[in-house]
């Protein structure tokens, strides 16, 4: 049974899991989500999404119904019934079921679902060749750092990206980039690694405080601060993290070369150095 879906409190094949046509998050987007990576048929950071799922919930007024033993049980359980070593969790919670109607009860009773897919990774090429993206105004609401299923200005920018022939899509806000559609984005000024700091215009991503900490580590000097648009094709570097695509490489932007047009050495580093992690 590889495909495996936990949806009611019931584990299932994912092809026979359904919800409700009243559940929230068909009716509004009402709903937080996380994606969480499996290595080796271990999930990799669970504690990190599990916490940004709470904080996602909490800003929504949504109780999760699990505490952190229960979502780790129900997710180790439904990697274990997959098998697959390598995989994708999506968590997603939404705030349940009810007669179509903006406002919402107290008493309404979270949705939760958990699918477990094998995971294919992006192409070695993309790492050893890099990457292009675009950028694209950003239409999201103001809350960009919850996780929510409510997606539709992200799938329309990746969208674009994917027509442009581009990777990914960088979104743009009063002449910054924030992050892109489906990622974070750093870049290399000067020997110093530079990324938009946190808030609440981009997702606090697991990845990059990840890759944040290996600079440290690596003694790499670094600036979480506002990067203007213009900056970008200065920079000698840039490359997004993302869970699925971990530390990926850019070497072109809105068609302009970045640096050299190949991955960077502080890129190459974080890179082999986030490998590690999961080694
Ligand atoms: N920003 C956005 C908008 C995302 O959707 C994602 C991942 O899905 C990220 C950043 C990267 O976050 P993480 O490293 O936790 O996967």
């Amino acid at each position: 049974m590889p495909d495996i879906a936990f949806a009611n409190g019931v584990f299932l094949p994912l092809a026979e899991a359904t919800v409700s046509v009243e559940d929230r998050g068909f009716q509004f987007g009402d709903g937080v989500y996380e994606l969480l990576r499996v290595y080796g048929r271990v999930p990799f950071c669970p504690l990190d999404h599990l916490a940004r799922l709470e904080r996602s919930a909490r800003a929504l007024d949504i109780a999760l119904p699990f505490d952190t033993a229960r979502w780790m049980s129900v997710i180790t359980e439904a990697v274990h019934r997959s098998d697959y070593p390598e995989a994708k969790v999506y968590i997603q919670v939404t705030r349940g079921v009810a007669p179509r109607d903006h406002t919402y009860s107290a008493t309404l009773v979270p949705t939760v679902i958990i699918t477990v897919r094998a995971l294919a990774s992006p192409v070695e090429s993309l790492y050893t060749d890099g990457t292009d993206v675009v950028t694209v105004p950003d239409l999201r609401w103001g809350r960009c750092d919850i996780k929510s299923v409510s997606l539709l200005a992200n799938v329309l920018a990746k969208q674009q990206a994917r027509n442009a022939g581009a990777f990914e899509a960088l979104f743009v806000r009063d002449g910054f980039i924030l992050e892109g559609a489906t990622s974070n984005v750093m870049t290399v000024h000067g020997g110093s690694l530079v990324t938009p700091p946190e808030g609440p215009l981009l997702l606090s991503g697991v990845t990059r405080r990840l890759a944040l900490q290996l600079a440290r580590e690596a003694g790499i000097s670094l600036a979480e601060r506002p990067l203007p648009e213009k900056d970008l094709y200065a920079a000698s570097e840039v490359f997004l993290t993302g869970t699925t695509i971990e530390i990926l490489p850019v070497i072109t932007i809105n068609g302009r070369c970045i640096g050299g047009g190949f991955p960077g050495p502080i890129t190459k580093e974080l890179m082999a150095r986030f490998r590690k992690l999961h080694a």
